[in-house]
């Protein structure tokens, strides 16, 4: 399917784009994770579950597989008593999504989120806490083979240049850094919760080192505003971009939370995704394999009539 194996990531979504996988977090919750307990854990506990989730993804087209590492740097998993199997959750992890490619080349990302609190001096966490925790995941998720490292849903340059500086001391070969973007209230524009827009975001992290540019989650951000968010980064920045929207607004229905678009609304938003340039289409919160079948068709179709 990827024409040379041997490319990394941010090189070979220069020569065409590829399919990125859609939620973990939701699909956990569907396979019996429990509110607010350790979806980390499972790599060690449940493997079996976590690999069936992404297996569907690679069967449904996906070329690229973020690992189920999202709070597992040792700061969320202490949260869950689980602060003491960082790396043997992370390492986990890649070996879960490598094998869910059964065989055939895929690229697994490893997945950093945020560490969950603040940093001082509005919140509780040092500098230094931090970083610590952000390098023992990013080494644990290079040593055991992950062809990139994404951090992701992020919403402060501080804490994103954290992880991308651990990511860059661990090795990674691409580093990708993703924003969540809100919004507006009054719907002109977006930036994340801390005040980031993508211009500054962009910028930033081709500063630092990072390899592809992204967004991912955040409140509002459909594939229209996803489509806006490229050619801003693009405006700024010549890294190739990245795109993971929510399936749509989070709904409460007969007590669960479900996302309302379908992957045939989403599907619809691929083709001006690529024409804007994004590399790599995969998708976030609420987000199916049956999103991701239809992103695979959409990429083809569009690769086909060019
Ligand atoms: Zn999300």
């Amino acid at each position: 399917m990827i024409a040379n194996a041997d490319l990394p990531l941010h090189q070979a979504v220069r020569q065409r784009p590829l399919a990125g996988d859609g939620a973990m977090g939701t699909q956990l919750m569907l396979a019996g994770l429990e509110q607010g307990s350790c979806g980390e854990a499972w790599n060690l506990t449940h493997p079996e579950r976590v690999l069936a989730i992404q297996r569907r993804y690679a069967e449904a087209g996906s070329d690229c597989l973020l690992t189920n590492t999202f709070g597992a740097s040792r700061i969320m998993l202490n949260r869950h008593g689980h602060g003491g199997e960082a790396a043997a959750i992370n390492r986990a992890g890649v070996e879960i999504a490598r094998r869910a490619f059964n065989g055939r080349h895929g690229y697994v990302i490893g997945d950093i989120g945020p560490f969950g609190g603040l940093l001082e001096p509005y919140g509780d966490f040092t500098e230094e806490q931090v970083r610590a925790a952000f390098c023992e995941q990013a080494a644990a998720l290079v040593e055991a083979g992950a062809d990139a490292i994404i951090v992701e849903t992020q919403t402060s340059l501080e804490e994103l240049g954290l992880a991308i500086l651990a990511a860059r001391e661990a090795g990674a070969r691409t580093i990708i850094g993703s924003m969540a973007y809100d919004v507006t209230l009054d719907g002109s524009t977006f930036r994340t919760m801390m005040g980031v827009d993508p211009e500054r975001a962009a910028e930033f992290m081709e500063a630092q080192g990072a390899h592809i540019v992204a967004l991912n989650c955040g409140t509002g951000m459909d594939m229209q505003r996803a489509r806006a968010a490229v050619q801003r980064y693009k405006k700024v920045s010549r890294l190739p971009v990245m795109v993971q929207p929510n399936a749509g607004q989070p709904k409460l229905v007969n007590m669960r939370v479900v996302y309302d678009e379908t992957p045939e609304q989403m599907a619809a938003g691929v083709a001006p995704l690529l024409a804007a340039g994004a590399g790599v289409i995969g998708a976030c919160c609420g987000s199916t394999p049956e999103h991701i079948r239809a992103f695979r068709q959409a990429i083809d179709r569009f690769l086909e009539s060019l």
